[in-house]
């Protein structure tokens, strides 16, 4: 569980230290969004048929905890970048954070962090987010190497990386189920009582999908935060999906607690 086991960072140099070992694995050169291509151009067929969330709402705001628990969500799979605040930004949008507030207070909604940020972001993250977990899991040559980080404290799973497993190693990238299994793992919950929100069908539905959760999908905040490229192939996701769903009716409400087969 998420809270067991947490040591003070073995691979970075404390709150402004620069990655060490984990560099050249998650900030591959070419930017986080060109890797994520990179990772899943071959599986674009794949995900198109995976673009449906379960839920559309307009923001966070419109994410009420007693609903959520209505609806059986014990667990939420933030992504952040375009969600919770404009891209690269350090706080959450003034107008979400007292409806992030509410669902992230009391304790009976558990909460992870996803990202498909680059090495700097995910430590900027965890300081913007200091109590909720981020987590990553890296393709090794041998093995899968899952990391969270709470704050300044990480934890590997099975183990520290070995001294130079993870220059030969690359950082996953939603869409892969993998990150959602590390999810599941570490909120303790099944993948029905988790829901993932974020702005991106193709990354963030789609992951949410292939891995058997529900989603709630949100619109792109500060879209111009976005690298043009970006905002380019965010254009193109939707254009596919109103061709592809366009007699597809809505699933439900997630305001009223209601929803129907997805
Ligand atoms: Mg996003």
């Amino acid at each position: 569980m998420i809270q067991k086991e947490l040591q003070p960072s073995a691979l970075h140099g404390g709150d402004t230290g620069a990655p060490t070992r984990g560099a050249s694995a998650s900030a591959p050169r070419g930017g986080d969004w060109l890797s994520t291509i990179g990772q899943e151009i071959a599986r674009v067929p794949l995900l198109l048929r995976h673009m449906r969330a379960t839920w559309e709402v307009p923001g966070i705001d419109a994410l009420q905890p007693a609903a959520l628990e209505r609806l059986g969500i014990r667990g939420i799979v933030w992504d952040v970048d375009g969600t919770l605040m404009r891209r690269g930004d350090t706080s959450v949008a003034g107008h979400l954070q007292s409806a992030l507030d509410r669902l992230l207070a009391g304790g009976r909604i558990r909460h992870a962090i996803v990202s498909n940020c680059g090495e700097a972001r995910f430590l900027a993250l965890s300081r913007i987010f200091p109590e909720v977990p981020l987590l990553r899991v890296y393709r090794a040559p041998a093995r899968l190497l899952r990391r969270l980080r709470l704050g300044d404290a990480e934890r590997w799973s099975p183990g520290l990386p070995a001294a130079g497993e993870l220059e030969s190693a690359r950082a996953l990238r939603k869409p892969s189920p993998e990150l959602m299994r590390f999810a599941l793992a570490e909120l303790g919950l099944p993948a029905a009582q988790v829901a993932l929100v974020g702005d991106q069908r193709l990354t963030d539905i789609a992951c949410a999908n292939l891995a058997g959760l529900r989603s709630v999908k949100v619109q792109t905040l500060g879209r111009e935060s976005f690298p043009f490229a970006v905002r380019c192939l965010q254009r193109a996701e939707e254009a596919a999906y109103r061709v592809l769903y366009r007699r597809t009716a809505h699933a439900g409400s997630v305001e009223a607690g209601s929803v129907e087969a997805a």
